[in-house]
């Protein structure tokens, strides 16, 4: 076999940093390390450390890094069929929808549409907004907190400021109320309002978990005011938080559905693929040939690391994995009964272990160094978003490790 890929062998981390900061733009600030292997919730440096990946990613190594099926899948269609246009249909594209719509519930209404990222899955849901509500229907309400990701329009549905102050004027009439606050929804909404946008459990504010009812709420003022209800769920669904969607946890969703369901991250464990999946006809409907479309998005690759990741998922029962290694963490932390550690929240492998001062990010540097890695989502929030696959040992290992993490980053 011919590798047209230059070997990392032999050449030291500060070397590929130096070379890095030389090539690449810098928009996400120095790498803490440079990887250059995985295995299973593994992951290997340029200087041969090892560590636990309990990020995956974000939200994205569903199945770890080089699972045999996946693999194994992704090789065999490339070596069949690696890409076509969008003039063109192909069977794991025709497949992955018939399943994502399956596995939503949502009847012979379900509808879906490929893209490459989650991004371009909330930009399509927000087309599906617009031409949904056309002019009489001008304003999109999103939530305070939310992330929906930085193209244009995806932006105007995120909440924090200093992301978007640099790039505006952006798209207009997205307003956003306080995520879990069903009084300043009803408040807001209107005649006017195309559509409710909401992360069913927010993922970049830190793993906040809404208050019970909100979702079934906001549900039933989108149906008053005949808005669309869309969830972002590229961070929580598939399987993330123990079901496939995080609304279909009866505590979070209230057994209410949206109209859209944005998808990414997880989906193909680790090969870039989103999708937006509409589960009523009135947004299935929205859009038209001509209004939207994507050279990559659906293509066959994409298609085929999805449906490995839904088979492995279902075969090995990972869901239930999920719930489980979720409580484990949970309830091993809280043991620790460490001054530290202020609480745990979160659903299934989606936690944010909430700490005692704004300390995460001296907390991510020491568990970094102790051979685990993991991000702060808020100043005083650890994220762990782990591989479904964790086991039980695996758990431990990190949680046997969190005091002297905690007290390293604690003393500095
Ligand atoms: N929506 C949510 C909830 C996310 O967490 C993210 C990424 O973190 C996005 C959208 C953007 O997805 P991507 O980074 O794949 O474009």
């Amino acid at each position: 076999m011919t590798h047209v890929t230059p070997s990392a062998a032999g050449i030291p981390q500060t070397q590929w940093r130096e070379r890095y900061t030389h090539a690449l733009m810098n928009t996400f600030g120095p790498p803490q390390r440079v990887l250059v292997r995985g295995e299973g919730p593994y992951v290997w440096d340029a200087d041969g450390n090892k560590y636990l990946d309990l990020l995956a990613g974000i939200a994205v190594n569903s199945l770890g890094h080089t699972h045999p099926t996946l693999t194994g899948a992704i090789t065999a269609q490339f070596n069949t069929l690696g890409h076509v246009s969008n003039f063109f249909a192909t069977p794991t594209q025709i497949n992955l929808a018939e399943r994502l719509i399956e596995l939503s519930g949502a009847g012979p209404e379900g509808k879906v549409f490929f893209t490459n990222s989650g991004t371009e899955a909330m930009e399509a849901a927000f087309k599906i907004a617009r031409k949904f509500g056309g002019t009489s229907r001008p304003r999109i309400i999103a939530m305070e907190g939310g992330f929906h990701g930085r193209s244009m329009g995806a932006l105007a549905l995120t909440h924090k400021e200093s992301y978007k102050t640099p790039f505006e004027p952006l798209p207009g009439g997205v307003e956003h109320v306080p995520f879990g606050d069903a009084a300043a929804l009803e408040a807001a909404m209107g005649q006017d309002v195309a559509a409710i946008v909401l992360e069913p459990i927010q993922g970049e504010a830190g793993v906040v978990t809404p208050p019970e009812g909100f979702l079934a709420r906001a549900r039933e003022l989108a149906d008053a005011h005949g808005a669309l209800l869309i969830y972002d769920e590229v961070q929580t669904g598939m399987g993330r938080v123990g079901a496939w969607f995080a609304h279909q946890l009866p505590h979070i969703g209230g057994g209410a559905r949206p109209d859209v369901i944005a998808l990414a991250k997880g989906l193909g464990s680790g090969y870039p693929i989103g999708a937006i999946l509409a589960t009523t006809e009135k947004a299935a409907s929205a859009l038209t040939p001509g209004n939207h479309g994507t050279t990559f998005g659906g293509n066959p690759m994409g298609g085929a690391a999805g449906l490995a990741t839904i088979h492995v998922i279902e075969r090995d029962q990972l869901l239930r994995n999920v719930t489980d290694r979720g409580l484990q963490i949970r309830e091993e932390i809280l043991a620790l009964n460490h001054p530290g550690v202020a609480g745990v929240r979160g659903e299934g492998l989606l936690i944010g272990i909430q700490l005692a001062g704004e300390f995460a990010p001296r907390a991510v540097a020491a568990a970094l160094d102790a051979g685990f890695i993991v991000n702060a989502a808020a100043p005083n929030v650890i994220r762990l978003a782990p591989p479904l696959i964790l086991t039980e040992a695996q758990v431990s290992e990190f949680t046997g490790a969190l005091p002297k993490i905690l007290e390293m980053s604690q003393a500095e």
